[in-house]
């Protein structure tokens, strides 16, 4: 997978370090089973290539604000490369001040989260981080889409073992699902989105029309909100409506922003922060029925079998190579 996909984003312009740092976000995606951000995500990468919106040579460029707050013009990469860049010198900023973060701008972002923070938990620290998306959602009480579908994430790291990993969007369900579902003339739960009218249905070909909601009614809302806010202007990037305004509609990622905080448990305590932390986690595993978030995607990840790849996609990704 890594090999076809390396070779499938230089055949469109990208260099061997742009181009390897998505295809090891892509394999890393397929490997963990999370589908929806590995191949899947090849066409689209490939046409934000083939446009020239972003730089298949961009080199991204870190400037320190303070010793623990960076500041990384990704210079219009795919954001595999920008976390290459900021990644390392986060990790030591923040095993040093015991906090770091790292604003990033001129940044594609098109995968999942997790990458980005296990690597922080895999360091021994406790990650945060947002990027907004394109305005399909509309706000609690509302009818019009202006947040992203918003996507948070969170990593705890255990030491020796997995680190417990939150990722997920802040809307109700994915746009893609939703289209799928239509495709597929399956009904979604209410509260999923509002048909062109502004009613609640479970019809997705009607919420694929109109707008998607968040999760959690206002609680949910809020939290999309204060992810326009970390995404947008406290990184000097552009909220989702304003990404769309700009954005040359290609069918790749829009140029944004991301937001990534890094804080060291073993700064901030002085107690046995890792054992305090497998208490509570041995509690937590006694619950029937309950798991750890991450835990689904570490269990795939263990699984050494082989990997199952959609027929119809792999074919359309191996066309990509001519
Ligand atoms: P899910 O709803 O599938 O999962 C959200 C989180 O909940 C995950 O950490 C998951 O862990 C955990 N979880 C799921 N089921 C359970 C359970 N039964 N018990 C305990 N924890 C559970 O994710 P979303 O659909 O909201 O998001 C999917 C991905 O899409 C994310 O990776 C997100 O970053 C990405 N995304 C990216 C965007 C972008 O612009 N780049 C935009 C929007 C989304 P586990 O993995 O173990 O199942």
């Amino acid at each position: 997978m890594h090999a076809l996909v390396l070779a499938v984003l230089q055949a469109h312009g990208a260099d061997e370090a742009n181009a390897g740092a998505v295809a090891e976000t892509v394999t890393r995606a397929e490997r963990d089973r999370a589908l929806s951000h590995g191949l899947f995500r090849v066409p689209g990468y490939v046409k934000a290539l083939q446009s020239g919106k972003v730089k298949g040579d961009a080199r991204p460029v870190l400037n320190a604000a303070t010793p623990a707050v960076m500041r990384c013009d990704a210079g219009n990469a795919f954001a595999p490369m920008a976390h290459k860049t900021c990644l390392p010198p986060l990790i030591e900023a923040a095993q040093t001040f015991g906090l770091a973060g790292v604003s990033i701008q001129r940044c594609h972002h098109f995968a999942a989260l997790w990458p980005e923070i296990e690597t922080l938990a895999q360091a021994g620290l406790v990650g945060i981080t947002c990027v907004s998306y394109l305005p399909w959602v509309a706000p609690h009480g509302g009818q019009v889409p202006i947040f992203g579908t918003n996507p948070f994430g969170f990593a705890w790291p255990r030491p020796g073992r997995d680190p417990i990993v939150i990722d997920m969007a802040t809307a109700a369900m994915a746009m893609g699902e939703v289209q799928i579902a239509a495709r597929e003339g399956q009904a979604v739960p209410l509260g999923t989105g509002l048909s062109p009218s502004g009613e609640l249905t479970t019809d997705a070909a009607e919420i694929a029309k109109g707008v998607l909601l968040p999760f959690g009614g206002h609680k949910g809302s809020a939290l999309a909100l204060m992810i326009e806010l970390l995404a947008g202007p406290m990184v000097g990037e552009a909220f989702s409506f304003e990404a769309q305004a700009r954005d040359n509609g290609d069918g790749g990622p829009a140029q944004g922003g991301q937001f990534i905080l890094a804080m060291s448990p073993a700064v901030f305590s002085d107690a046995d922060w890792a054992a305090q932390t497998e208490r509570f986690v041995a509690v937590y595993d006694g619950i029937e029925g309950a798991r750890l978030p991450g835990a689904k995607r570490h269990a795939a990840r263990r699984d050494p079998g082989v990997r199952a790849v959609n027929t119809p996609l792999l074919t359309e990704i191996r066309g990509l190579l001519s």
